[in-house]
């Protein structure tokens, strides 16, 4: 149809415009996404406090661990600080080596000492634990201070000299037996010597120091399980924290994947669309195929109005033929030596106006348009071309057609003089020029002289222009 702008549609043009594409909704995605990967997150810097708080936990048993072992050294350090004070108060009389002894067992007591922080390190005090062992080591050097204060008691018995030190109280109290009573001072320091380093001293240093080795063995016993135990703590903490950094990684691309597909493409096919004027195919997020079908109806809706202008623009709002301007253009294109211009006049119309009024002027216009249409065939062109002028270009016909294009003529003014619609009965008057016989651009003005022809013949009729009349 002549004046119809041609629009590309693309293939959205197919498709209707509908929202029932739902889609993935963008917005929830990402809400989603946020949600997963910020509580990824969060359980990332929970199990790396986890991860620091059992590292510091290895630490602290590494260092406890340490520090128990040397309360085992201590412990030996003063049984052997002892030992070796009596040995050398035996050998020297000196004074200062009974004042060391006895500051170290009344004062310093680093066997005590070890023992409490033992206890304290190792919290737990129970049968075949580390500090029962130390424990015991304990009572046997205990038992071992009863000997060593005998030796001491000989040591100070044994002086032929008034002594120039104080005894100390638990020394000075101790009652010799008859044997030693009855020794020599040379006789009681021998024995003191011998009592020193005799096979039950010895055993017992040597039981003392068993039960500190066990107790030592304990100690590395029960951290390093402790310590590997915290270990295996640690290692599934960062396996599962790899983990969760795996799946945040995923997630990522996983959502730069959904934003490609469900965002940046079907957004430049939308763009794309637009700047050609297409229908958009409806894809991606549900937030874009919503732009699309909102897009799509606005375009629908351009094209109807356009549509709409352009075929008031090309017809003729009375009688619905196309008007003047379309008429024109046809008229221009005419490129066929197979066609035929026919000019039609309303007589005396203005008489119908005067006597029946303007409407009923236009209900004739209006059927005369609609028995003219009936009167030719679709592929023929019926134009009102003025007030009561109309015009059709007969297409795929010769001048030998003549008589029929005059016999459509008079049988429409049969029916026009003889109404049964209640009109006021009129004629019409019309000229037909044929391109077999006239050059295109003159198939109007033969035409109407055709027309003129008939009107100054009395009206109501057809003639055929012909070459000799022009
Ligand atoms: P003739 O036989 O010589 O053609 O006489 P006529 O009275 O028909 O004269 P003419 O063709 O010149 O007159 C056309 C008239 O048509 C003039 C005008 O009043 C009337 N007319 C033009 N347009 C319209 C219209 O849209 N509606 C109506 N009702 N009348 C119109
Ligand atoms: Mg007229």
């Amino acid at each position: 149809m002549a004046g119809k702008e041609a629009l590309n549609t693309g293939d959205g043009d197919k498709k209707s415009v509908s929202r029932k594409n739902k889609g993935l909704s963008l917005s929830r995605s990402s809400i989603v996404f946020a949600v997963i990967t910020t509580a990824a997150v969060i359980a990332f810097i929970v199990l790396s406090l986890f991860v620091s708080e059992t590292y510091r936990k290895i630490e602290r048993l590494n260092d406890e661990s340490f520090e128990a072992q040397n309360c085992v050294i201590e412990f030996l350090n003063a049984c052997d600080y002892l030992t070796n004070a009596a040995r050398s108060f035996v050998i020297t009389g000196e004074s200062h080596f009974l004042d060391e002894y006895m500051t170290e067992v009344k004062e310093t007591k680093s066997r005590e000492k070890a023992l409490e922080r033992l206890a304290e390190l190792t919290g737990s005090t129970g049968n075949g634990s580390a500090y029962n062992f130390l424990n015991s080591a304990y009572m046997l050097s205990l038992t071992l201070a009863e000997r060593e204060y005998l030796v001491l008691k000989l040591v100070v018995e044994s002086s032929d000299t008034p002594l120039l030190y104080n005894v100390p109280s638990e020394i000075e109290n101790i009652q010799l037996n008859e044997y030693y009573r009855n020794m020599s001072a040379e006789e009681r320091r021998e024995s003191a010597g011998k009592l020193l380093y005799d096979a039950y001293y010895l055993d017992y240093k040597d039981q003392i120091n068993k039960n500190a080795n066990i107790c030592d063995e304990r100690i590395l016993e029960s951290f390093s399980k402790l310590i590997d135990e915290n270990n295996s703590t640690m290692h599934l903490l960062l396996r599962t924290q790899l983990i969760l950094a795996f799946i945040v990684l995923i997630l990522n691309i996983l959502y730069v994947i959904f934003i490609r597909s469900q965002v940046r493409r079907p957004l430049s096919r939308i763009v794309s669309s637009i700047k050609r004027n297409e229908y958009i195919t409806a894809a991606g997020a549900s937030e874009m195929r919503f732009l699309s079908d909102v897009y799509n109806d606005i375009l629908k809706e351009n094209i109807r109005s356009r549509e709409e202008l352009s075929y008031e623009a090309a017809h003729d709002g009375l009688t619905g033929l196309f008007n003047r301007a379309s008429y024109d253009a046809y008229i221009s294109r005419i490129d066929q030596d197979t066609t035929a211009l026919m000019l039609i006049d309303i007589d005396k119309f203005k008489d119908i106006n005067d006597v029946y009024g303007h409407q009923t002027g236009d209900r004739v216009l209006r059927k005369t348009a609609d028995m003219l249409v009936k009167s030719f065939r679709p592929i023929d062109i019926v134009c009102r071309i003025g007030g009561d002028e109309f015009a059709v270009i007969i297409r795929n016909v010769s001048s030998s057609m003549s008589r029929t294009l005059v016999d459509k003529i008079d049988h429409l003014n049969q029916m026009l003089l003889s109404p049964d619609d209640g009109l006021p009965a009129v004629s019409v008057s019309a000229g037909v020029a044929f391109s077999d016989k006239f050059e295109k651009n003159e198939l109007p003005k033969n035409a109407d002289i055709a027309l003129y022809n008939v009107k100054k013949a009395g009206r109501c009729g057809c003639r055929v222009a012909e070459p000799a009349e022009a």
